[in-house]
């Protein structure tokens, strides 16, 4: 694994860099099925919270158990905190990017960490949001699947049209089950992939976190991180660590597989 020293002059830190870039977009010409594993670190520019800081909203909101006990504060909670703003969110140049690569077949599929749904209001297709989307609900009853604009607010806690059982913000709560379908379709592109590249994530969501190093030592994919610190992936599974944020590495890549 290639680690750059932040201590270096810049000049040379430049040319560790796009040489790093480099050879990662030789890699990702080389990888007939190139998956992109994404979290916060591609949204902060969006204006999104880190999700280790979404409990600074209230602490016990994204608790199950919690939840079970008091769904329409948990609602009145959720509209007031997320609602408010990520629906608002708009995809930024890392979004885009990854979409152009997208669009070339240079990267086929999108696992995220996040539940905003910037991947597909960028225009990307084959996203898998493994923790959830912050526009959908679930029937804790029959599990049936309501948009958030399908619902009505206007009794707290929202109920199913189908069976009048209680519906909840279809993301992963602390203590939860894992999405149903949306965990299995990231763990089969995960499965499918020969070339992995996490972006602006730290592993430390959980279960979701552990499906790079699930491609890694299951599936021995190589593994490109973009983070701009190291993260429990990097001495563990990454092969190239570019430490950059999204957009930045994005753009050179883009610039080189272009090139190339
Ligand atoms: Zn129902």
């Amino acid at each position: 694994m290639r680690l750059i020293l932040f201590k270096r002059k810049p000049g040379k830190l430049e040319n560790e860099i796009l040489s790093l870039i480099d050879e990662a977009a030789r890699l990702i010409k080389q990888s007939k099925y190139v998956v992109a594993f994404t979290g916060a670190g591609m949204s902060v520019d969006s204006g999104l919270p880190l999700y280790n800081h979404w409990n600074n909203f209230d602490p016990h909101i994204l608790d199950i158990n919690y939840f079970r006990q008091n769904p329409a504060e948990v609602w009145q909670e959720f509209k007031k905190s997320f609602l408010t703003i990520y629906p608002q969110a708009k995809p930024n140049r890392a979004h885009l990017l990854l979409k152009e690569m997208q669009d070339q077949r240079l990267i086929r599929g999108i696992i995220s960490v996040n539940i905003d749904d910037l991947h597909q209001k960028a225009g990307s297709t084959n996203v898998h949001n493994v923790c959830g989307q912050i526009n959908g609900s679930v029937c804790q009853n029959c599990a049936h699947k309501f948009n958030i604009q399908e619902i009505s607010f206007e009794h707290l806690p929202p109920t199913c049209s189908e069976c009048g059982g209680i519906l909840k913000p279809d993301i992963l709560f602390w203590g939860d089950l894992v999405p149903d379908p949306e965990y299995k379709l990231g763990m089969k592109e995960a499965n499918r992939a020969k070339l992995m590249i996490i972006i602006g994530t730290s592993g430390t969501i959980m279960p979701a976190g552990v499906i790079p190093m699930f491609a890694k030592y299951r599936r021995h994919v190589s593994i490109i991180e973009i983070n701009i610190q190291p993260t429990v992936y990097t001495s563990q599974i990454t092969d190239i660590f570019i430490p950059l944020p999204a957009a930045e590495a994005l753009s050179l890549l883009k610039q080189h597989l272009l090139e190339g």
